[in-house]
C-alpha cells in the first residue's frame, strides 16, 4: 500500500493522516531481522508547513513484530510503539540550494511528495532493539549441548552450578 501525500496541498493547520498497514503489506528485508508483522502497524501523523517553509511530520505508529530472539534463536512477538518527529524541504531551484548547519535535519521529498508507506517502514526499523530479546529471563541456547534452556534443562547447567558467580547469584534469592 503506497500513501503518497503531496506537500503542495499542506498549510500550515495541519492535516491528520490515520494510516493501518495489514500484515501483508510487510515485505521481507535483506538483513531478515524482521520476519514479518503479527499485527497490523498503525501509523497516525499530523503534516504541517512551517514559516520556513518546510514540512513536519509529527506521528506515532504503534504494531506487532515477529522477531527471532538473539540469544535463544527462536521467533517471538515484540509490541512496538514510538513517536517520531521528521522534517522535509520541497527540492529548491539549484541556484537557491544553500544549506546551513542547521538545516541539516531535513530531508528533500523528492517531487513534493512523502510517502507514509516508506516513512512507516523506517520507523519499524529504528524501533526494532539492537538486541532482540523474546524476554529479558531469556536463558538461551547451551552452548554445550545446544538445547534451548528456556525449555528444557540440561546436565551442562549442573556443572555451571559449581561457578563461583553463579553460587553468588543463587545466595541472592
Ligand atoms: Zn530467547
Ligand atoms: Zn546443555
Amino acid at each position: 500500500m503506497a500513501v503518497v501525500i503531496d506537500l503542495h496541498t499542506i498549510s500550515n493547520t495541519p492535516k491528520e493522516y490515520v494510516v493501518s498497514f495489514s500484515e501483508s503489506w510487510w515485505k521481507a528485508d535483506p538483513s531478515g531481522q524482521v520476519l514479518g508483522l503479527a499485527s497490523p502497524v498503525d501509523l497516525n501523523v499530523a503534516i504541517y508547513k512551517t514559516n520556513s517553509n518546510k514540512f513536519v511530520v509529527d506521528g506515532s505508529l504503534k504494531g506487532k513484530l515477529h522477531l527471532n530472539c538473539d540469544r535463544c534463536l527462536n521467533e517471538y512477538i515484540e509490541d512496538i510503539a514510538s513517536d517520531f518527529s521528521l522534517l522535509f524541504a520541497l527540492v529548491p531551484d539549484d541556484e537557491q540550494l544553500k544549506i546551513t548547519d542547521a538545516d541539516l535535519d531535513f530531508d528533500f521529498a523528492v517531487d513534493g511528495k512523502i510517502n507514509l508507506s516508506e516513512i512507516a517502514r523506517e520507523q519499524i526499523f529504528i524501533v526494532v532493539p539492537m538486541k532482540c530479546l523474546c524476554s529479558d529471563a531469556c536463558k538461551g541456547i547451551c552452548h554445550i549441548c545446544g538445547k534451548n534452556r528456556n525449555f528444557e534443562q540440561c546436565d551442562c547447567n549442573e556443572i555451571k552450578s559449581g561457578h563461583p558467580t553463579f553460587s553468588i547469584l543463587t545466595n541472592l534469592k
